[in-house]
């Protein structure tokens, strides 16, 4: 019976060796630049190259992908582990290749590309000599795709794009865009949008401002309010066939969500630490924080919180390897990503107000963390929309009760169990009888 909670030696002298490399290499590293992906600052590339090819050395570099994509084929449960160990710092994602939305647009590349595109696209980015960007959210809202205008039209053996899209994050580094534009305005509503290649190089490719997050260092941001202007690409730049456009975006967004929630573990087990670290350092009328009824309800609160999440996380992390279809895990994974904002606001909301008035200055992370949560209940989908989906999910093979009181109601329980029994009554009775 395959039921177990240990991972095997061989990986765990790996995740080892993560912890350490993470302490000792990546967190100093990330305070040294603005960007991971910022390929044309010197600092960040004379940091950040080095650690990649010790990344590799330890075959840990895009360690979930298969060995056709250059990984070693590790799968997603143990892409959970590194990702719950490298998900406190900015870098590490690009460190060990596996930093969104990169990953998810080469897995994207690999399914739907021609083999063209795949030389061109796919081996750099892999290989994390370039990076990409997710085109989708549209100015007039992302909640709901179908209602999107930004066009695609065929003309000969090009189309032709026009219009405007939203937080494209990354698009002032990225070589490429993957992009939705709509092809069929007249198909039924989930078929009229299809999904392309865009090189960022693209006359009429245009953007027009770069917009920053709150709690994000700088003014100007790398989420980018961008603009097609007759951008006309090569009609084989289409990914998979026209009108496929939500089949394909969702083998990328399945992927994002996950590997946001399994960093979301790292962020949330550290402000744990943080706080569990202030309570047994300060005092307060003469006893340690620690020693307060109230605090020990906050570290309580945070410790049960962190493991449930952690569990859901790893548990869908293995259903995905088990199934080898996203399809079988939506509901899962819509679980996990409307768990993560709640968990990580809570956790980091309590080590915050451990920390009192330290804890809310910029000398510490914690309101950064805190804000980051926000970020988690928009990005990828609003949390309101994947609850309604885990909903959805679970009432559809629901079946009614068999008539105007409920299936588990106690008078029709009793009843059932008198009948079931009767015989053994009857048997009884007769007994008493003779
Ligand atoms: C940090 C960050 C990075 C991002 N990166 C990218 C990227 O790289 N590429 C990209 O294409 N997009 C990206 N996005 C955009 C993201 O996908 C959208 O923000 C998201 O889909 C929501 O769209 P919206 O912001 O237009 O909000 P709206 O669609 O206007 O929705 C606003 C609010 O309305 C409520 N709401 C909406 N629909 C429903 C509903 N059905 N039921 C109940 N309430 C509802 C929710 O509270 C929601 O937050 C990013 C967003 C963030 C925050």
């Amino acid at each position: 019976m395959g039921w177990d909670f240990q991972t095997d030696a061989e990986y765990q002298e790996k995740l080892d060796w993560v912890e350490q490399f993470v302490r000792e290499e990546i967190e100093p590293a990330d305070r040294m630049y603005a960007h991971p992906l910022d390929m044309r600052d010197p600092v960040r590339n004379a940091l950040i190259k080095p650690l990649q090819v010790q990344v590799r050395e330890r075959e840990l570099w895009a360690c979930h992908l298969g060995p056709e994509l250059g990984g070693p084929g590790y799968g997603q449960l143990k892409l959970a582990l590194l990702n719950e160990r490298i998900g406190t710092t900015l870098s590490g994602p690009v460190v060990f290749g596996t930093q969104a939305p990169d990953s998810g647009n080469a897995e994207v590349l690999a399914h739907f590309g021609s083999e063209e595109l795949k030389d061109r696209y796919l081996k750099p980015l892999l290989e994390g000599e370039i990076a990409s960007c997710f085109s989708m959210t549209e100015p007039a809202g992302g909640s709901d795709p179908t209602g999107f205008t930004t066009r695609a039209v065929r003309d000969g053996d090009h189309y032709v794009i026009n219009g405007e899209k939203w937080f494209s994050s990354n698009a002032k580094f990225a070589e490429f865009l993957v992009l939705m534009a709509v092809t069929d305005p007249d198909a039924e509503r989930h078929n009229r949008a299809s999904m392309f290649i865009v090189p960022a190089d693209t006359p009429g490719f245009e953007i027009v401002r770069n917009v920053g997050v709150t709690g994000h260092a700088g003014h100007e941001g790398t989420h980018a309010y961008v603009r097609y202007n007759d951008v006309r690409i090569p009609a084989e730049n289409l990914l998979g066939a026209e009108g496929e456009g939500f089949a394909v975006a969702q083998v990328r967004l399945g992927g994002g969500r996950i590997h946001h929630a399994m960093r979301t573990v790292a962020l949330v087990r550290r402000a744990l630490e943080m706080m569990m670290e202030r309570a047994v350092s300060r005092e307060t009328r003469g006893k340690r924080l620690a020693d307060l009824q109230l605090v020990q309800e906050m570290v309580a609160e945070s410790w049960v919180q962190l493991e449930q999440f952690r569990l859901l996380v790893l548990q869908t992390a293995w259903k995905i390897d088990h199934y080898k279809d996203y399809k079988l895990v939506i509901k899962d994974i819509a679980g996990v990503k409307m768990a993560m904002p709640k968990v990580l606001q809570d956790v980091a909301g309590r080590a915050l107000q451990v920390h009192g008035s330290l804890g809310i200055s910029t000398e510490m992370p914690l309101g950064k963390w805190v804000l980051e949560s926000f970020h988690m209940a928009i990005a990828d989908g609003a949390t309101e929309l994947h609850k309604q989906q885990v909903a959805r999910q679970l009432l559809r093979d629901v079946d009614p009760a068999p008539d105007l009181f409920p299936s588990q109601h106690t008078p029709r329980l009793e009843a059932a169990a008198q009948e079931k029994f009767a015989p053994v009554l009857a048997a009884l009775a007769a007994e008493g009888a003779q």
